[in-house]
């Protein structure tokens, strides 16, 4: 979905969108979508720059960080963002008096916004930063893949030659008492 500006009211433009299956291409982001993204929000105008405020809602599926079982995030991301012209761009970034706010800055082109864009990025951010299925997940044998959630494996646990060296450690401190 685009919107352009080359029309936009004096007094801004409110959107809403429901997108479809199949409208926004997430063949080069690591979630998928479970519930189609509705974007609600709204354009306006400030000098040369656009002002895009709203919120994306929507349901991705991601991988624990640890099985790789699927695990459902909803979202729900209020955005703020300042969309300056291409041409201008990283000149003009500081000088006006919105940019002395803490907002994002994006670049558009062509008089247009693309709220596509705009939206799988804000899916991408809303995603957490570690994704567990739950807090205590004990994940994967990196030996033999069995999920130790769900069994036990007859591997024998590396030993981290960083723990070995503590516990000849306290062995050694042990002893001398
Ligand atoms: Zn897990
Ligand atoms: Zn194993």
């Amino acid at each position: 979905m685009l919107i352009s500006l080359s029309r936009l009211p004096a007094d801004g433009l409110p959107f809403n969108h429901q997108y479809l299956a199949g409208e926004l291409d997430t063949s080069e982001h690591e979630f998928e979508i479970t519930a189609l993204p509705l974007v609600i929000g709204r354009v306006d105008r400030a000098g040369m720059d656009m002002r895009v405020r709203g919120t994306v809602k929507s349901a991705l599926v991601v991988t624990c960080d640890r099985c790789l079982t699927e695990v459902e995030v909803s979202v729900d991301a209020p955005f703020d963002l300042i969309y300056v012209p291409e041409d201008l761009g990283a000149n003009q970034v500081g000088e006006t008096e919105l940019h002395d706010r803490d907002l994002d800055l994006v670049v558009y082109e062509n008089e247009q916004i693309n709220v596509d864009d705009l939206v799988l990025e804000q899916l991408e951010l809303s995603l957490p930063t570690r994704v567990l299925c739950r807090e205590d997940c004990r994940g994967l044998c990196s030996q033999c893949g069995a999920d130790l959630n769900f069994e036990q494996c007859n591997c024998q646990k590396p030993i981290d030659p960083r723990w070995q060296a503590l516990a000849d450690l306290k062995n050694s401190s042990e002893e001398e008492n």
